[in-house]
């Protein structure tokens, strides 16, 4: 594994796009991380908020964290003060968590909604219809400590590139609609959280604003 190289890789794939890379550092030691920091990175996502906590007393603060998987409610106050963006808000009730942490540490929270696209059970997230649900729904405007920036969206674990490809559209086409559809204080559609080492790629061309790329920059997870 040479990070630098890896690195460099993932700058020349996005400089000509708008799209931004998120260094996913989950089950790295603080030393590596420390290295990318040294090389430039400064946006970095993990999957848990144990680990998260930890790592981001030990870094530079200049690092935006973002948190990339799945939240129980009970755990948003130790990243509320700090988190920059959760990409993993897949119910109602964690929006009305984490806007109270928030508000408790008079901030605003960056929040994706995480979109069931692929057909595997294990993955999480809302249907097309019940993200549009809350979108429009009366008591998200009450959430005032919360902005939400978009979508993120795992699509299947599958070598068909064909059908990981119109996941991510699929994903794309509601983005859009909501879009140009609803607006209000606390929606600001920007981003669209898709792609990951094994299908950035495809996510690009389909329109992702945010790539999480974790082990095509470390080498595998053990
Ligand atoms: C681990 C993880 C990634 C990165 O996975 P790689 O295949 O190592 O790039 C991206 N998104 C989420 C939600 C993850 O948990």
């Amino acid at each position: 594994m040479n990070l630098n190289k890896n690195l460099v890789f993932f700058e020349e794939k996005l400089k000509n796009t708008s799209a931004k890379l998120i260094v996913v550092s989950k089950t790295n030691p603080i030393e590596i991380l420390q290295e990318a920091y040294n090389l430039g990175c400064r946006i970095f996502g993990e999957n848990r908020v144990q680990e998260l906590v930890p790592k981001y007393e030990a870094l530079p603060k200049d690092i935006d964290w973002h948190l990339i998987g799945t939240l129980q409610g009970n755990k948003v106050k130790y990243i509320a003060p700090f988190v920059k963006m959760i990409h993993s808000i897949d119910s109602f009730k964690l929006l009305a968590e984490v806007n109270k942490q928030a508000l408790k540490c008079n901030r605003t929270i960056d929040c994706l909604l995480q979109i069931h696209i692929a057909d595997e059970e294990t993955k999480f997230g809302f249907s097309f219809e019940e993200a549009e649900e809350i979108l429009k729904s009366d008591e998200l405007a009450n959430l005032q400590n919360i902005k939400i920036a978009g979508l993120m969206g795992m699509a299947s674990n599958t070598d068909d590139s064909e059908k990981v490809r119109l996941e991510f559209r699929g994903l794309k086409t509601f983005f859009e609609k909501i879009k140009s559809i609803i607006q209000k204080p606390n929606i600001n559609f920007q981003e669209l959280s898709m792609g990951m080492s094994g299908d950035y790629p495809i996510a690009l061309e389909e329109g992702s604003t945010l790539i999480r790329v974790g082990s095509a920059i470390f080498g595998e997870r053990k």
